[in-house]
């Protein structure tokens, strides 16, 4: 890659990021082009992003119409392409009304702030948010002090208070640590950054039971299991539980910055005038472009591709050598490698090789392909995963 660039990105950004030595240039599907030329299979989508393709045409034509018509107006008006979102999002889910924001870390804001108030109103003096090991929730402070693993850090103390966690997938811990004055449990039923690891429904519906035994809020992050990911529109429909508030960004926007709070009828009525707000929620390119992917993403044909794809890089992983075990559902998976692998490095010998993956732990890979790849591009994902574990990539 460009030399110059990477020495312009370390003067003039934030170091906060590790990147991978690729400049990117454009993106068609589930391919990825370099300032090189070269082409990739995107096995990660942005993270999760990228999930009916990049610059997929129904997504790309919705905003340009809505670009050159009207960008922003603020919500201290109306706009229609945000009105058709909530209904479509609240039909889609849990019936209730809608908070749209930028950013998953921000809908997790809106969740945090509605489990509080609604814990104050039925006079709960200090509401706690109980939240379980391993979960991401997002890089503010309140998503940050929901996120274990990361409040922990003393350089960014103090942490917003009135949060716990209890061990992962433990019912037994859980029904310890929630009671009368638990505001919420929050959860990703399928972890995500952590590596990818699905919550039991046992645990699932402990979570249930006590937050209706104790009228706490049952709290899904599914900012990266939702629309479509898991091949169900939202991965809670696979499971044994609805919850009262779900968390949504990430794919909605096609590539566009936008944020979701769902609410059920309950949930969704707590914030009142004053309580919340963001200039840019949910404006009108955004809300366009949200519209454009649920179109594409809510049919039975899409899902059953999602869930087909899946089971087909399920079964060529678990074959491969060098490879433990295969975990997560639909287009959500973590490769868990044999002890000795390590996984960035098999990730920067498959960036080499044209395949486009991230390692969230030393011994996972994470794949998040768009759902456009056709049957042979898994394979061919397949094959290359297989030449990487067999050759260099072993510690
Ligand atoms: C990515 C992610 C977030 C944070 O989303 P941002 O848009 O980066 O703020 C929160 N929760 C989960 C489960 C995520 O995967």
């Amino acid at each position: 890659m460009n030399e110059r660039l990477r020495e312009r990105e370390q003067r003039y950004l934030m170091n906060t990021y590790k990147r991978a030595p690729v400049e990117f240039v454009r993106g068609d599907g589930a391919l990825l082009f370099d300032s090189d030329g070269r082409e990739y299979l995107d096995f990660l989508g942005g993270i999760s992003v990228a999930s009916v393709g990049h610059c997929r045409t129904e997504v790309l034509d919705a905003m340009k119409e809505q670009a050159g018509q009207l960008m922003h107006v603020s919500n201290l008006f109306y706009t229609a392409p945000m009105v058709d979102l909530a209904e479509c999002l609240s039909k889609s889910s849990l019936g209730g009304a809608v908070f749209f924001c930028n950013s998953g870390t921000e809908a997790n804001e809106c969740a945090i702030k509605i489990a509080r108030k609604a814990a104050r109103r039925r006079g709960v003096e200090d509401p706690v948010i109980v939240t379980v090991d391993g979960d991401f929730h997002g890089r503010t402070y309140g998503s940050l002090s929901a996120t274990p693993g990361l409040s922990r850090n003393p350089d960014f103390a103090p942490m917003v208070p009135g949060f716990g966690s209890v061990p992962f997938d433990d019912a037994e811990a859980l029904e310890a640590a929630v009671g009368p004055g638990t505001a919420a449990i929050m959860l990703e039923p399928i972890q995500g950054e952590a590596g990818v690891f699905p919550v039991s429904d046992e645990f699932l519906l402990k979570a249930r039971e006590l937050c209706d035994r104790y009228e706490a809020l049952l709290i899904f992050d599914e900012v990266q299991t939702g629309v479509g990911r898991t091949g169900s529109l939202w991965a809670y429909q696979q499971g044994p539980v609805r919850p009262d508030l779900m968390t949504v960004a990430k794919a909605l926007g096609g590539g566009v910055a936008i944020g979701a709070c769902i609410g059920s009828r309950g949930a969704g009525s707590v914030l009142e005038p004053g309580d919340h707000g963001s200039t840019f929620a949910a404006g009108p390119v955004a809300a366009r472009a949200g519209l454009a992917v649920l179109d594409l993403v809510d049919r039975p044909e899409t899902l059953r591709a999602v869930r087909d794809l899946g089971d087909q890089l399920g079964r060529g992983l678990a074959e491969l050598d060098g490879v433990d075990e295969v975990r997560g559902r639909g287009l959500m998976i973590g490769v868990g490698l044999e002890a000795g692998i390590d996984a960035a490095g098999i990730a920067a010998v498959l960036l080499r090789d044209g395949l486009v993956v991230n390692a969230p732990r030393p011994d996972t890979l994470r794949l998040l392909p768009p759902f456009v790849l056709t049957v042979e591009q898994a394979d061919l994902a397949v094959g290359k995963l297989a030449s990487a574990l067999s050759g260099t990539g072993r510690a």
